[in-house]
């Protein structure tokens, strides 16, 4: 990477030259370490993630007002109410839509920011398999997975897009926009890697069993959605993410924890009752 910065700083005017010196002074001090205790370079701040996020979402709700669907509603709030709670934060500072929209995904934006389509709340067919994607999506936000890409962003693609990402504090560049979750409505698909997935399933296995729910349902999950892909072109959710073989095996690697984080609660008492609208 450092070879590749030094080979296009030479393409570079003086002004930009100077973006990419501080970029690269960054890369040398700028780790820090995910909640699964792995290394991550992060370039950008977390006040400059929450605006970019929540700016993000504010345009994809005027874009694609969210359901006021009262059933579906109140399903995702009694999830990820608890959701929220196990893993440590306060649910009246996240905002959780529903999309009306047939695909099944979901999606996760800085600044504490969810959306759930009504695709996916249809195919995942008990609450533990919603509380799964739910999980999931907060995993990627406290695991800081847009700063990670942006980050890489800045240390590895062209002089425009460092400049727009690192000096434009309000209008982002399209990549940006991309890294941080915010893609497939702008024509732009920046996939989470393999590693990103993999965390945020760990995470949002844990967080799912602490909770409450059952996490064995994650693993049915990702095989309903193996199943419901079929021979055609997967969706988003899945196209974006892991093999679902890999996956399955993965999440069945950690699924001894799971279990016993989740027989704890259930020993404590804690009951989860949220039922499924009708569709
Ligand atoms: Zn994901």
């Amino acid at each position: 990477m450092r070879i590749g910065m030094l080979n296009f700083n030479q393409y570079l005017t003086q002004p930009l030259r100077v973006v990419v010196a501080v970029s690269t002074l960054l890369l040398a001090t700028a780790c820090s370490t995910s909640p699964t205790g792995r290394n991550q370079m992060i370039l950008v701040s977390d006040g400059q993630m929450n605006e970019m996020g929540k700016a993000s979402f504010a345009q994809m709700k005027s874009d694609n007002p969210p359901s006021i669907d009262k059933a579906f509603n109140d399903y995702v709030m009694c999830l990820s109410t608890p959701l929220l709670k196990a893993a440590g934060e306060n649910p009246s500072e996240w905002e959780v839509k529903v999309f009306d929209d047939d695909s099944p995904n979901a999606f996760a934006l800085p600044g504490k920011k969810i959306g759930v389509h009504t695709g996916m709340i249809s195919l995942a067919e008990t609450p533990d398999q919603l509380a799964a994607v739910i999980g999931h999506e907060i995993g990627h936000v406290q695991a800081k997975h847009g700063a990670e890409r942006v980050s890489m962003g800045m240390a590895t693609q062209t002089a425009q897009q460092v400049s727009a990402v690192a000096l434009n504090g309000v209008e982002y560049g399209d990549y940006a926009l991309a890294a941080i979750g915010v893609g497939a409505q702008y024509g732009l698909i920046l996939p989470y890697s393999r590693t990103h997935e993999t965390e945020a399933d760990y995470i949002g296995l844990l967080i799912m069993a602490k909770a409450g729910f059952n996490p064995d349902q994650a693993v049915a999950l990702w095989q309903k959605m193996k199943q419901s892909s079929g021979g055609n072109a997967p969706p988003e959710f899945l196209s974006t993410h892991p093999a679902h073989g890999t996956r399955i095996r993965d999440l069945g690697n950690k699924q001894a924890e799971a279990r016993e984080l989740y027989q704890k609660a259930i020993a404590q008492g804690v009951v989860v009752d949220c039922i499924k609208p009708e569709f």
